[in-house]
């Protein structure tokens, strides 16, 4: 069912929006799958991700999902510099040169700044290969690529991969989130990633982020980017443009400005 989904072009990127809640303003994007199928039916990541990994089919759904992105991102018009979307990559992926040569290829043909374009590492399976990964990563960084780990804390090597990959950006989990304003032991590591962050000097954006009590404890602890169904859940590229064109003109329609 897979392979006739990539033949009949069925996995779309949706899109959820960053924003910084300092500002208001959308600093960019995490593009995330679904399967359109033919019947109507949305199927999520978590359904397929998994099968798609272990028939090696992963590998041309990401090219697919890159073309997508790169025509989508450098169709708008007028966007801020620093804005980005980011897209989900698996460690085995990062050790593999090609991959990064693809990349950069893609970005030049749609004459799209590189930096537009950043990558998020899920630890859901562990990388084999650091060497190999560190090469690539830093081949990225090189050409403006930023690589953010995702899912920190919650899969295989953690805080290792840290020290040893050049990461700029944690991504902290909905798991460390939900312990806010809970007595959840977890929440003592919440505050531990986030002092372990701040002490590196890492970009921090927090995940899952569903009340504004959420957004003010983390702004209290200095950390301002947010994603999460507080300001928008992923949607479907005409609805982003619609929702980066309300927040540019600060319209009431902008939750995200409301919200401020
Ligand atoms: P992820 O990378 O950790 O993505 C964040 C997930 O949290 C997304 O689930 C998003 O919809 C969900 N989320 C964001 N904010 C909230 C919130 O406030 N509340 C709740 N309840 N959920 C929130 P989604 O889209 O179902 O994706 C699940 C996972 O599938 C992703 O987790 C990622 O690991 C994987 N995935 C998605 N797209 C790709 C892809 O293109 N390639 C690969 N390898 N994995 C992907
Ligand atoms: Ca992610
Ligand atoms: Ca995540």
């Amino acid at each position: 069912m897979i392979e006739i989904g990539i033949r009949k072009s069925e996995f779309i990127p949706y899109y959820q929006p960053i924003i910084n809640s300092l500002s208001g303003e959308i600093i960019g994007c995490e593009t995330l799958l679904r399967w359109h199928k033919s019947n109507g039916d949305i199927i999520p990541p978590n359904a397929f991700i998994d099968i798609a990994e272990k028939n090696k089919q992963i590998y041309e759904i990401t090219d697919l999902l890159i073309d997508q992105v790169t025509a989508d991102i450098s169709s708008l018009k007028g966007l801020d510099d620093q804005f980005y979307a980011s897209i989900n990559v698996l460690p085995r992926q990062l050790e593999n040169q090609t991959f990064a040569t693809k990349l950069l290829q893609k970005l030049s043909e749609h004459e799209m700044p590189n930096h537009r374009l950043a990558i998020e590492v899920t630890e859901s399976t562990p990388f084999t290969d650091l060497k190999s990964a560190k090469r690539v990563m830093q081949r990225l960084i090189d050409n403006d690529i930023s690589i953010k780990l995702d899912d920190a804390g919650t899969g295989f090597g953690g805080f290792s991969y840290l020290q040893q990959l050049p990461f700029n950006t944690l991504k902290i989990d909905k798991m460390f989130i939900d312990t806010i304003g809970t007595c959840d032991v977890k929440a003592n590591i919440l505050n531990a990633i986030i002092t372990f962050g701040k002490k590196a000097k890492l970009t921090m954006i927090a995940e899952g982020v569903e009340t504004l009590d959420q957004v003010e404890y983390l702004r209290e602890q200095g950390v301002y980017l947010i994603q999460g169904f507080v300001y928008a859940k992923p949607m479907p590229f005409d609805e982003l443009k619609t929702f980066i064109n309300a927040c540019k003109s600060n319209d009431d329609n902008c939750l995200a400005c409301r919200l401020d």
